[in-house]
């Protein structure tokens, strides 16, 4: 039989691996999908974003629960929280959407190989080979048109600390036996800030220490300001400008010392989640046989996310200047297949790649915050619009928050939208379809928003750039 060269060989199994394969198989491309692990679906589906919001939705019922005399509902006062059955939930969830992605694969054609795969050097005559290990330890080679690269990302560590029972990252905190009684959270990101949501409506103590000097510090400095608000009120403790000088394992489980404008601290806690950030998976993967010369470990692309090395692309969380957000990683994706097959495709304009955080109150967000739009050269003119003043947030019983539009003065050009409240990262896609568009902020005034719904906030928040908000 003469041996398989593969059209595309992509290296990881993530949603950015996984949407490219799919695509690549709908374009009849022949694919290969090479995972070291045993399941397909990466840090995304396993251990991040479906897993946590999986819990934060129990968190979310449980929380209502508290409110239940509130709505009429008597008789749950008695109410108890079966960890074991919140943790099966989300198991099974996860286990649900891995099959349906083995479907996938058999429904597209796209051969998955079980290895750790790398790269052994250029193309030779227009081929790349690939080595993959099995688990078994023994390696294979396979032939390749082109490689995508989506590798992915792995929790940092703070120097000198390894992960285990009281030491966590997002995958040891997700598989936790029992509610910890109390918990200290490193960084104030995303994955810091839904965690500390989780496990303060299951009453844990929860304090973050966050080095920058707000909360949730890539957004807009009022969504910061109004989290900041909401969580003091939920009881969440929080430093900023904190830095960590110590942790060490204490009777209470660990101590951890930090200093605040170089006052030190100390607070014990029965666990610390360590949410500083994501580091690229870029080493072990034969980056040095090729042109690829890794930034900080990530890999710079061009728009259709081409490396220094023709015929290799990068997707996904390795990617330099790209968020590390599932949803940015999945369309790399296609945006590489897209190239390699010679279909029309857009290039990614980081602009308008939203960002959604699940705590509670969501977070929404996309474009320039106010400060980042002033910063260069717009004249801007921003509208606010708070929840208080919207019917169906009543309705549902949440009025934290507020939708906030960045725009210019000069054409109406939406150029940031920040959402914090009730469904805030629903929401948000409107606001990416308007920016992907080009709308106006006069366009979306225009735009009829059924009633009585959370996304009339989005219409009053676009009249009140102009002082014309109706409900407020
Ligand atoms: C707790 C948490 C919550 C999150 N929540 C959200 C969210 O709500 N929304 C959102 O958009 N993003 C969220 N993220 C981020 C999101 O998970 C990542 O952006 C996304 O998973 C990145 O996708 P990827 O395909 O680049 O990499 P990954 O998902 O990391 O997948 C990479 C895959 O490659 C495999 N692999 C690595 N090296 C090799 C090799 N050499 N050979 C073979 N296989 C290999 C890995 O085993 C893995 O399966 C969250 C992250 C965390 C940690």
């Amino acid at each position: 039989m003469p041996e398989t060269i593969y059209d595309i060989a992509i290296i990881g199994s993530g949603p950015a691996g996984y949407t490219a394969a799919i695509r690549a198989g709908q374009y009849g491309l022949k694919t290969a999908l090479i995972e070291k692990d045993n399941v397909l679906g990466g840090t995304c589906l396993h251990v991040g974003c479906i897993p946590t919001k999986a819990l934060l939705f129990n968190a979310e019922i449980w929380d209502h629960l508290k409110d239940a005399k509130e709505f009429g509902i008597d008789g749950v006062d008695s109410r108890k929280l079966n960890w074991g059955a919140v943790q099966e939930r989300k198991s099974k969830i996860v286990a649900k959407h891995t099959k349906g992605l083995d479907f996938l694969m058999k429904k597209n054609k796209v051969e998955v190989i079980r290895g750790y795969g790398k790269l052994t050097g250029p193309a030779k005559e227009g081929v790349f080979v690939v080595d993959v290990k099995a688990s078994d330890g023994k390696t294979t080679q396979l032939r390749a048109k082109n490689v995508i690269l989506s590798t992915g990302s792995e929790a940092r560590m703070i120097p000198g600390l390894e992960p285990d029972a009281q030491i966590l990252t997002n995958i040891e905190i997700l598989d936790i036996s029992q509610i910890p009684k109390s918990l200290v959270i490193v960084g104030a990101g995303a994955v810091g800030v839904e965690f500390a949501s989780i496990f303060r409506s299951f009453d844990t103590k929860v304090t973050i220490l966050e080095m920058l000097p707000r909360l949730v510090p890539v957004e807009d400095e009022d969504v910061s300001k109004e989290l900041a608000r909401v969580y003091r009120k939920r009881g969440i403790e929080f430093f900023t400008g904190a830095k960590v000088e110590k942790v060490e394992k204490s009777k209470a489980g660990i101590t951890v010392t930090f200093s605040v404008d170089g006052k030190p601290q100390k607070i014990e806690a029965e666990k610390i989640l360590v949410a500083i950030g994501r580091k690229p998976r870029t080493e072990n993967v034969g980056l040095e046989k090729t042109r690829i010369q890794p930034e900080r470990g990530f890999i710079k692309t061009n728009e259709w996310m081409q490396t220094a090395e023709p015929g290799i692309y990068a997707i996904g969380d390795i990617v330099l200047g790209t968020p590390q957000l599932a949803h940015a990683g999945a369309m790399e994706g296609l945006v590489a297949v897209s190239k390699i097959a010679g279909k029309e495709a857009k290039p990614i304009d980081i602009q308008k790649i939203p960002n959604a955080t699940y705590c509670h109150p969501e977070i929404g967000s996309v474009g320039l915050t106010e400060a980042k739009a002033k910063e260069k050269g717009h004249t801007v003119k921003v509208g606010k619009f708070p929840f208080t003043a919207n019917s169906r947030a009543s309705i549902v019983g949440q009025h934290d928050g507020f939708i906030k539009i960045v725009s210019d003065t000069e054409y109406g050009e939406i150029l940031g939208v920040h959402i914090i409240g009730p469904q805030a990262t629903e929401l948000i896609a409107e606001a990416v379809a308007a920016m992907e568009l080009e709308a106006t902020v006069e366009d979306l005034m225009w735009t009829i928003h059924a009633h009585p719904t959370l996304a009339e906030a989005m219409l009053d928040a676009s009249n009140s750039v102009y002082g014309i908000a109706i409900n407020a």
